[in-house]
């Protein structure tokens, strides 16, 4: 006869055992939102879902400060963890890199960029600047003004 970790109750029938202990499957739940777990992981002796697992375990993505999840494609670049799709060249172009890329005062330049612009990618990056109201060109007339030549 087993009974139940979790509620303690004898076991008729069907049951899972994690870890050596039993538990009724409907009380097989995960030990931090409570879904009920199919497939579990254990972490610092919890049962957990995937989603908390991964909450709880695994390393963030160093761009968008989510979690990089069980099987989603990450990588890791000079210390940082990044989705694969959060790994975009830090020059003008902005888009995910692919291949090859260049570390440059430790910003990812890719291939790209990088022969366009070389090490002064920087300059070409594009600025958010506010937009200013286009002023109408003053023209003056050009009566009584002496030309200077040197
Ligand atoms: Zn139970
Ligand atoms: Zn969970
Ligand atoms: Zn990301
Ligand atoms: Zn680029």
């Amino acid at each position: 006869m087993y009974s139940c970790y979790e509620c303690n109750e004898v076991i008729n029938g069907q049951f899972t055992t994690a870890n050596g202990r039993s538990f009724h499957p409907q009380c097989f739940k995960c030990e931090s939102c409570k879904c009920n777990l199919t497939n579990f992981f254990t972490h610092n002796g919890r049962f957990l879902c995937s989603n908390c697992f991964s909450e709880a375990a695994l390393p963030r993505c160093s761009n968008c400060n989510k979690v990089t999840k069980i099987g989603e494609n990450y990588m890791t670049v000079n210390g940082k963890v990044l989705h694969r799709e959060c790994f975009r060249c830090e020059g003008p172009c902005q888009s995910p890199i692919n291949g090859r890329f260049f570390s440059i005062r430790s910003k990812n330049v890719c291939q790209n960029c990088y022969s366009k612009y070389g090490d002064d990618f920087e300059k070409f990056l594009k600025k958010e600047e506010p937009v200013e109201p286009k002023k109408e060109a003053e023209i003056k007339p050009m009566i009584n003004r002496v030309p200077i030549y040197f």
